[in-house]
């Protein structure tokens, strides 16, 4: 799945990718065997990732409308121990928010050393809604990439490890995924006439990602493109980054408090 991961860089042109890709290495049973595994896997990590201390995570999801940003929080970080986690979803800015940098309402949720952040929607919509809605002049939005990069090569130089995913969807998928939210008393919620409106909106949207997923990849916070369609496999690709990332640290268990070595207990 290596290859999912971008390289600074990159050209990046969606229609290359295939959100209905599910790899040639698994299929839907062993794929939900290997999740298992997984959750297993980051359960051990996690708890000497706290310990250490040593390290924030800090893991950026973004997608189009019902790209299953909220499915992937609830399936891949099952894994996690909640203490140690938190999920911020970024919605549109607040009054107080808006008379600030677009970074700040970030900087204030990322994650602080042995913990992990999950964000729901992040800074890059600042440079997607913003841009394709037009909420400010594009000398403006366009300077932010730079913004970006620098923001969180600060965050990496101070052990926050950055993973980005961008969950990728076809457009047939979200017209059945938006249509059974319509159709479904129960899903009704999680659709609102703004949705639609983005949804006319696509192609913009897809260009916009374009120039995020390159401008914005860099060694130390790099995007991967997850396809989306196939929601097993979307999972299995977000869990199995997350392990792979967290086993090539180097963690370890602090060593015990000094004088413990002499202290019995009856
Ligand atoms: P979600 O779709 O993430 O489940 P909502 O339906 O509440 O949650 O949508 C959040 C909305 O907030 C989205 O339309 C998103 O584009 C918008 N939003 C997030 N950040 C910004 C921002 N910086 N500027 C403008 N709109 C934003």
């Amino acid at each position: 799945m290596e290859h999912l991961t971008l390289h600074e860089g990159c050209r990046v042109k969606l229609d290359d990718w295939d959100p209905d890709d599910t790899g040639k290495d698994f299929d839907k049973n062993s794929a939900l065997t290997e999740l298992d595994t997984l959750h297993q896997q980051m359960a051990d990590l996690q708890e000497v990732f706290y310990a250490s201390g040593k390290y924030a995570l800090l893991i950026v999801l973004q997608a189009m409308d019902a790209g299953g940003k909220d499915g992937t929080v609830s399936h891949v970080m099952r894994g996690l121990n909640p203490a140690g986690c938190a999920v911020t979803p970024f919605k549109v800015p607040s009054a107080e928010e808006l008379s600030h940098d677009f970074l700040w309402r970030i900087h204030k949720a990322v994650p602080a050393r042995g913990q992990i952040g999950i964000f729901n929607r992040s800074h890059y919509e600042d440079v997607l809604v913003v841009r394709v809605m037009q909420l400010a002049p594009e000398k403006i939005w366009r300077a932010r990439f730079e913004q970006i990069n620098s923001f969180e090569k600060n965050l990496a130089q101070n052990n926050v490890i950055i993973l980005k995913f961008f969950l990728h969807i076809s457009h047939t998928e979200q017209t059945e995924r938006l249509r059974a939210r319509l159709e479904d008393p129960t899903k009704n919620w999680k659709i609102t006439p703004s949705d639609l409106e983005m949804r006319t909106k696509w192609s913009d949207y897809q260009k916009a990602y374009e120039e995020v997923l390159e401008c914005c990849t860099t060694e130390y916070a790099p995007w991967t493109i997850v396809p989306a369609n196939k929601k097993w496999y979307r999972n299995l690709v977000v869990a199995a980054k997350i392990v792979k990332t967290l086993k090539s640290l180097d963690l370890h268990f602090p060593p015990p408090a000094p004088g413990l070595e002499k202290i019995r207990i009856e």
